[in-house]
């Protein structure tokens, strides 16, 4: 539901967002439905929503959780990793993909990325290889898919586990399946700055069935028996804690909320879809500009669109967030660089993380010289044209920088 448009005038003008999540009035009853049955917590609408996942995305089974950080956690648990283990996982992507491989005392390696996708290959984490090295957490960074083939050859070979975080990427394909739907593990996020929100949540996706069953114990505390499958019996029942758990419980009324999400998706992608076009074409001619696109192997479901400055282009990343700002518009820098944040800071030989010696040339570069732009459901494309005018504006007035090195792309 938008803010009274009426509210919004008397104050400030409207910045365009970056990102504002489609829901509407189903989704709104689809929670109060819930609210009156009595049965908030985690219940049978959670259960429905895990089963009309695994039904979309093509998955064995689908394990709904409190958020993608927490399938993320327990993904790194059932795969088995603890102190002593190394998990190559790419620097750049938000910190929770590095954060998960700390909850278990493992060490996160960060392997460089792909400049054309943002997204590790099977070149890049191999060069990040160690002796301990046990998993990888391969990310499909802001909806573009990975070129996942190769990567599960890899792991197959050198005996890794591989967990796809596809936080971004619900509905994104890959060779025609749904991203992640046939992975041993794969976690999604349902956070209102993904394509899909039930406000906080997650899944994970995994087609072994004593996986899922674990992480279905240990999001409740580790139990032996569910909340909902006691309280639905007629029988006394006395569970057992079997193992150490969490509550990483998703609640019935954002289930309901899912539910009705869901159903939208393929809406939600098209609709992305047909404004990155608009994108693509409204900024093909800027000079120095290279515009993210689909690989050649699948589609992004564009949950973020992204631009990079490369060398030739005038002005930093910086300059141009401030023009859009000028001019109404609301971008965000790039995806974080892990390995330069304090909590990380050090990589190296430090013990509790490490880079390739070669450094990550590529993840420095995009970190500091992408822009993400506004994409949501709701923009039209009169919108997509004002922001890319802007970008265009902002390359013409920007005097060109003399510099030692703008050829290099
Ligand atoms: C958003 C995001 C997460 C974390 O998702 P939450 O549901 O907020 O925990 C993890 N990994 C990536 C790549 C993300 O973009």
């Amino acid at each position: 539901m938008s803010p009274d448009p009426a509210a919004a005038t008397a104050a400030a003008p409207a910045v365009l967002p970056v990102m504002r999540p489609w829901l509407g009035e189903e989704e709104a009853a689809a929670a109060a439905a819930a609210v009156r049955s009595g049965w908030v917590a985690q219940g049978p609408r959670v259960a429905e929503f895990e089963r009309a996942l695994s039904a979309r995305l093509g998955a064995a089974d689908t394990v709904v959780v409190s958020s993608c950080t927490a399938a993320l956690h327990l993904a790194m648990v059932v795969a088995g990793l603890g102190p002593g283990d190394d998990v190559v996982v790419p620097s750049l992507s938000f910190i929770a993909t590095a954060n998960a491989v700390r909850y278990v005392g493992a060490r996160p390696v960060f392997a460089d990325v792909d400049p054309a996708t943002q997204n590790v290959t099977a070149a890049t984490i191999e060069a990040a290889l160690t002796p301990d090295t046990r998993a990888v957490i391969a990310v499909d960074q802001g909806g573009m898919p990975l070129d996942v083939d190769p990567i599960r050859a890899l792991c197959l070979r050198r005996g890794l586990e591989l967990v796809q975080d596809s936080a971004c990427a619900i509905g994104s394909t890959y060779r025609g399946r749904a991203v992640g739907g046939d992975a041993a593990l794969a976690a999604y996020s349902f956070h209102p700055r993904k394509l899909l929100t039930t406000g906080e949540g997650g899944a994970l996706v995994t087609n072994r069935p004593e996986w899922a069953a674990r992480a279905r114990r240990l999001r409740e505390h580790g139990m032996s028996v569910s909340a909902a499958d006691r309280h639905a019996s007629s029988r006394i029942v006395i569970e057992d804690y079997v193992e150490t758990g969490f509550n990483y419980r998703m609640t019935d009324v954002q289930a309901a909320i899912g539910l009705v999400q869901l159903r939208r998706l393929d809406d939600l992608i098209a609709r992305r879809r047909t404004l990155a076009a608009v994108y693509q074409q409204a900024l093909a001619a800027v000079p120095g500009l290279r515009v993210c696109a689909d690989p050649p192997y699948g589609t992004s479901n564009y949950q973020s669109f992204w631009v990079e400055l490369t060398d030739s282009f005038p002005g930093t990343r910086n300059e141009l967030l401030e023009h859009l700002l000028r001019d109404g518009i609301s971008a965000r820098r790039g995806i974080m660089a892990a390995h330069r944040e304090p909590a990380y800071d050090g990589g190296g030989d430090r013990r509790d993380s490490a880079s390739p010696r070669a450094g990550l040339p590529v993840t420095d570069r995009l970190t500091d010289r992408t822009v993400i732009l506004p994409l949501f459901h709701e923009m039209t494309e009169s919108d997509v044209e004002r922001v890319a005018g802007s970008v265009r504006a902002a390359a013409e007035s920007t005097p060109a920088r003399p510099g030692p090195d703008q050829s290099h792309r």
